[in-house]
């Protein structure tokens, strides 16, 4: 059920095809919840993003709409690839967009795990 105003979910976006494997990724990890992969345009040395496999367009539809499981099982699979990754003692960031002033270009949740080095800012200054 899509959140109120907000359009509904498209299965035509690039993600979706990357779940249905219409089109191939770097795949990291895989489980029930959730699938990571390599981001193509990387903007850190580790740059992955990870997604939930139900049809969420962004945090706002996910958080309203998914179930407790879906939810459990997405943000334990976060955490398990960045432990998979050995990232934990370094540290990394994790960034979700979601909508216009974001910057939101595909319309499947994602979030972003960014590592590998310093990240800076979290956001430029205005
Ligand atoms: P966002 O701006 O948060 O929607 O981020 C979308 C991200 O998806 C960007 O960092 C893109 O580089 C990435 N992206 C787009 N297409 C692909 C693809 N086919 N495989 C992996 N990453 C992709």
């Amino acid at each position: 059920m899509p959140v109120s105003g907000l359009p509904p979910y498209d299965d035509a976006n690039i993600f979706a095809r990357i779940l249905r494997g219409e089109i191939p990724a770097k795949k990291v990890y895989e489980d029930e919840w959730a699938l990571a992969f390599h981001d193509i345009a990387p903007q850190a040395p580790v740059h992955v993003l990870v997604i939930p496999k139900g049809r969420y367009c962004s945090f706002a539809d996910f958080s309203a709409s998914a179930s407790d499981a879906e939810i459990g099982g997405f943000v334990r699979a976060v955490g398990k690839v960045a432990r998979d990754l050995g990232l934990e003692a370094p540290g990394y960031r994790l960034l979700a967009n979601m909508g216009e002033h974001s910057g939101q270009e595909v319309p499947h949740l994602h979030v972003h795990l960014f590592a590998g080095r310093p990240l800076g800012r979290m956001i430029p200054s205005a």
